[in-house]
């Protein structure tokens, strides 16, 4: 018997391309079948006679799909106007007229018809000079003499017509046609299935916002009868994939707090002290940010905080005076975890700066190497030590603040009363890692966060459903905002003056490029992208040979880079062309200025980050941009870089910009199109909040049902 759970490979005689493909779009039982929904529909083609054609009102021609079926009475093949566009015409005839259809560029579809043969002709209608033609429509041969669908009757178009479904069109993959997807699913429909499918949304929750259930939502997504149930089925849909994203969270946040944390406590002073020898006073929203965290420490209950705030924003001196707070209290670890080694290394650089006057031990472990702060020999600076030496010291407490990359969460490295857990740049990190870093331990630490991708409000309250939201909404003082510039290939010369001229005045620029290498000519003569190797080289010899070129990305070795990153800082190299590696969190503040070549190849998120690069000092910084692309939506996109005065401003853009259409935005965060038109809506993504909160509140056993959507990077 057929259920939902049926695999289509058992239901289906499926040739191995059609396999292959529904894989891909990752179909492998009925329900993912009946879960594979409709791009967009379409009024479908409406039958018609030939001289039916000219009663086609003007303002509907363009929108209206028209089939006409006839005999072909003569083709010929030519060339149109002075551009020489290859021309197709056919003229064909039913017993109320004659028709004439132009194709251009396609001559090909027309050859195989020659005179005599019975067509059926599906597009829209077009007039010149009073004659009406069908132009581009698609072809098909059709059975001699009617054959049944030949010459229809009427009535039968009237029942058609009548029924008025909208016809759906499917996302396809090479194999599986639209015309497929909807012959098997209206197939599945008409069997019952629907009926075996327990909708997982309670009926309360249904009746309460007015939603359709999920066999209605069903039938009315993949066989419509108005646009208004096509946008009915899709805002249930959407409500349900919320719904369960925010039901997934809500529980990990129950689990994760139904354990006991460290209390923390720190004197006023001893955080005064502290905050005293930072270079800078802190800014509104930084102390508002830590005052939020040191209370979330004293409840006994362990903190699951998000901390967003743009680059350049001052996440890293929360940290410290936070994690600071932590180590005071005697006896507590705290680890600190950042996505890449150039980072880890650098976080690792800050915090020397900031407890070297308190006699810490401060731990760095990346999968290249470890290290320990202060030297036994040289109490300024740090050594090298190995692994296993490394795992001691923090497992005993001897090194109480470890800094590094996902290393840090593998089992072999215990620490000793783990307190504090700050994660960097945290959505280079999946929900998974968060509860896998949190299982492990009986009493839970404390969890911070903290991301410089500002995300629309939807979006955070639902892919951070479980974390408490703090901001970091205020740049610091004397901080000029950048001059971001879209360069036309003709301009550049001038782009590479003004960069002449700042670095003659001490200032640094960096170079980004979306490839490392060349292409291989050979094998991909489609990818033209700049490689930075080439790039560097181009620069230190053609254009600034005076300069001093450097040249990072990740497939050197870490003590090069590193190398390199050291260099940088110091300002031994004046211009680092480097690939996205620099994109989080790299900090040096006397580079202030950006190219970013290919620039239609990142998204917007991670230019935002790029520029953010040179976002972290009193000087004017500059971003210049540079794109193949010179209109369209990818230079929509790029323009609103340029407008957007915050990151939060531009992730709002960028939601619009991307609308509901096919997005790819939504897959890294684990949310499908139809989902992201949720996050449109703030107002049905606080209800989701709401219903799932109250779910987990009163029903902890409440099914979490296997829906496909809910899987994480
Ligand atoms: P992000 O939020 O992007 O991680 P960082 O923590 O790296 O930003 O800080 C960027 C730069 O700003 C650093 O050089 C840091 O020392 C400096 N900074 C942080 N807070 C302040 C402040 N309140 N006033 C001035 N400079 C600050
Ligand atoms: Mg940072």
């Amino acid at each position: 018997m057929m259920t939902p759970d049926t695999l289509v490979v058992d239901t289906y005689r499926l040739k191995p391309a059609q396999v292959k493909a529904l894989a891909k779009l990752k179909i492998l039982t009925l329900k993912d079948l009946l879960y594979h929904f409709p791009n967009r529909h379409e009024v479908p083609a409406l039958e018609r006679k030939i001289n039916e054609l000219k009663e086609v009102p003007k303002d509907r021609r363009a929108s209206e799909k028209v089939s006409v079926y006839g005999i072909v009475l003569s083709t010929k093949i030519s060339k149109a106007f002075r551009k020489k566009i290859p021309l197709a015409e056919m003229t064909i005839e039913d017993e109320t007229g004659k028709l004439k259809a132009v194709w251009f560029h396609q001559v090909y579809l027309v050859k195989p018809f020659a005179p005599g043969r019975a067509v059926k002709l599906t597009g829209v209608v077009s007039k010149r000079k009073d004659e009406i033609y069908l132009s581009n429509p698609q072809i098909e041969a059709v059975d001699e003499l009617g054959g049944g669908t030949l010459f229809k009757p009427n009535e039968a178009n009237e029942a058609f017509e009548a029924q008025n479904f909208l016809l759906p069109i499917y996302p396809e993959s090479r194999g599986v046609s639209s015309a497929w997807f909807e012959y098997r699913i209206k197939q599945l429909i008409a069997s019952g299935i629907l009926e075996l499918i327990t909708d997982p949304i309670p009926p309360e929750i249904l009746k309460k916002y007015n939603l359709p259930s999920l066999k209605t939502a069903l039938v009315w997504l993949h066989a419509p009868q108005t646009e208004d149930q096509v946008k009915v089925a899709r805002k249930r849909l959407a409500f349900e994939e919320i719904f369960f994203i925010q039901l997934a969270r809500q529980s990990l946040r129950k689990k994760y707090q139904e354990h006991s944390s460290f209390k923390i406590k720190v004197t006023d002073e001893l955080l005064k002290d502290f905050i005293s020898r930072f270079p800078f006073t802190l800014t509104g929203a930084q102390e508002q940010t830590i005052k939020q965290i040191l209370e979330d420490f004293t409840k006994g209950e362990p903190m699951m905080r998000l901390l967003e705030g743009d680059v350049g924003s001052g996440k890293t001196a929360v940290a410290a005076v936070t994690a600071f707070a932590v180590v005071k209290s005697g006896g507590l670890s705290v680890a600190y975890m950042v996505p890449t080694e150039i980072l880890a290394r650098q976080h690792f650089e800050s915090f020397i700066q900031y407890f070297r006057h308190l006699n810490i031990n401060i731990g760095l472990i990346t999968g290249g190497e470890c290290r320990k702060f202060p030297s036994k020999i040289e109490v300024s600076g740090h050594t090298h030590i190995s692994r296993a030496q490394l795992l001691k010291w923090v497992a005993n407490g001897d090194i109480p603040i470890l800094i590094g990359t996902h290393t840090l969460i593998q089992k072999t490295v215990k620490f000793k009363n783990l307190a504090y857990v700050i994660i960097d740049e945290q959505h280079r990190f999946g929900v998974e890692q968060r509860a896998k870093l949190a299982s492990r331990h009986e009493r839970l630490p404390h969890l911070l966060s903290m991301t410089a991708t500002p995300i629309p409000r939807t979006l955070a309250l639902t892919v951070y459903g479980d974390l408490d939201l703090s901001l970091l909404d205020e740049s610091p003082i004397g901080r000029k905002p950048i001059i971001t510039e879209i360069i036309p290939e003709s301009e550049r010369a001038k782009s590479y003056e003004k960069i002449r001229t700042e670095i003659k005045i001490g200032r640094q620029a960096f170079v980004i490029c979306p490839r490392i290498d060349e292409p291989d000519l050979l094998k991909e003569l489609a990818v033209e992208a700049k490689s930075a190797k080439t790039e560097a080289e181009r620069l230190q010899t053609k254009i600034f040979p005076e300069f001093e070129v450097g040249l990072v990305h990740s497939k050197l070795l870490p003590k090069d880079k590193e190398q390199v990153m050291a260099d940088f800082t110091t300002g031994k190299i004046d211009i680092l062309v480097a690939t996205s590696v620099v994109e989080v969190g790299v900090n040096v503040p006397n580079a202030t200025m950006i190219i970013i070549e290919g620039a239609e190849r990142f998204g917007l998120a991670q230019l935002h980050q790029l520029r953010g690069r040179v976002l972290r000092s009193s000087h004017q910084a500059y971003c210049f941009i540079f794109s193949d692309k010179k209109s369209g939506k990818a230079l929509e996109r790029l323009r609103a870089l340029g407008q957007a005065k915050s990151g939060f401003e531009l992730a709002e853009i960028d939601l619009k910009l991307r609308g509901s259409g096919a997005l790819a935005g939504g897959k890294q965060w684990g949310i499908s199109d139809i989902g992201m038109e949720a996050l449109q809506n703030l107002k049905m993504v606080e209800a989701a909040r709401a219903e799932a909160k109250i779910i987990i509140a009163t029903n902890p056993n409440f099914a979490l049902p296997d829906q496909k959507m809910i899987h994480f990077e």
